[in-house]
């Protein structure tokens, strides 16, 4: 399942709906819910708290699947405006995960840490969805790109063993780890963290979507592509990890009791650059789909 955040008009005051996306088109998660009683648990409604859905969509998940032998979804297909949002709108953390792939470390001249994952925390305040701009400060020199694989938390836990991490994940979506990197190169040569360069207004474009774990069998074939104005500029496997999705997730939950709607970024591959103002910025994995952001200047 596909599932999306989405407003009915592009006013950041509107409401945001969640919502699937089939084939081409979107539907409220409400319609499937109405047509859907026979099938799923009594009482199942649609929680207001969006952390609270992202652990439940497994149990949608479920029910779309079911729902998509008899076509009733495309008969209750109706037209929504649909302005997006981040698939998680307003994640209580995002957890980057720094150096993750060997060959984007060595062009940055930097070892891969094989013993243990480097984490920074990147502020939720900075995500913005597909379609946003990403806005360079009038004071930036460097802003780059950064194509990432992100997972999403769906079940809580802590001490997660690895071989139980995979059923955490509520699936996976796309990050794009924007950076002002001359300001990380000074705080890392100054020993301060890496939160600051990372977490500037609108550095965190997230989504188009969210596709629900069930349909991702092994995230480890997924191919992430990255490209600025058409061009391709990053593409790697996932299997490519240093420290792969199960690791990352039994990591994490060592120091942190993990919640749904969490998101871990989990590393960008070679071929990071930097941006311009009216360049557009894709990120992109074929099961998921394409998070696209154009970039602005500071007026
Ligand atoms: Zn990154």
């Amino acid at each position: 399942m596909k599932f999306i955040c989405y407003r009915e008009f592009d006013d950041p005051e509107e409401p945001i709906h969640p919502g699937i996306i089939i084939g081409s088109k979107v539907l409220p998660l409400a319609r499937v819910l109405t047509v859907s009683e026979a099938i799923h648990p009594q009482n199942l409604t649609i929680p207001d708290d969006v952390f609270e859905l992202i652990g439940l969509l497994p149990v949608f998940a479920k029910i779309v699947k079911a729902l998509s032998v008899t076509k009733i979804l495309d008969q209750i297909w109706q037209e929504v405006g649909v302005t997006l949002a981040p698939p998680v709108p307003r994640p209580n953390r995002i957890f980057g995960i720094g150096r993750n792939y060997a060959d984007h470390a060595k062009e940055m001249g930097n070892e891969a840490p094989i013993d243990e994952p480097i984490v920074f925390l990147k502020a939720s305040s900075s995500v913005i969805a597909s379609g946003n701009q990403i806005v360079i400060p009038s004071w930036a020199e460097r802003v780059d790109f950064e194509g990432e694989l992100a997972v999403v938390i769906g079940l809580a836990g802590k001490d997660i063993p690895r071989e139980d991490a995979m059923k955490h994940v509520a699936g996976y979506t796309l990050f794009n780890d924007v950076t002002e990197r001359n300001m990380q190169t000074r705080d890392i040569a100054r020993s301060q963290p890496w939160f600051r360069s990372k977490s500037i207004d609108t550095f965190g474009p997230l989504g188009p979507a969210l596709i629900t774990a069930d349909e991702i069998k092994d995230p480890s074939k997924l191919t992430l592509r990255t490209e600025v104005n058409g061009e391709l500029r990053q593409e790697a496997s996932v299997g490519d990890l240093v420290h792969p999705i199960d690791e990352l997730i039994s990591f994490l939950s060592r120091y942190f009791a993990l919640e749904p709607g969490d998101v871990i970024a989990t590393g960008t591959p070679a071929g990071i650059g930097p941006l311009k103002e009216g360049d557009v910025v894709t990120v992109s994995v074929p099961e998921i789909g394409q998070l696209t952001n154009p970039v602005a200047a500071e007026m």
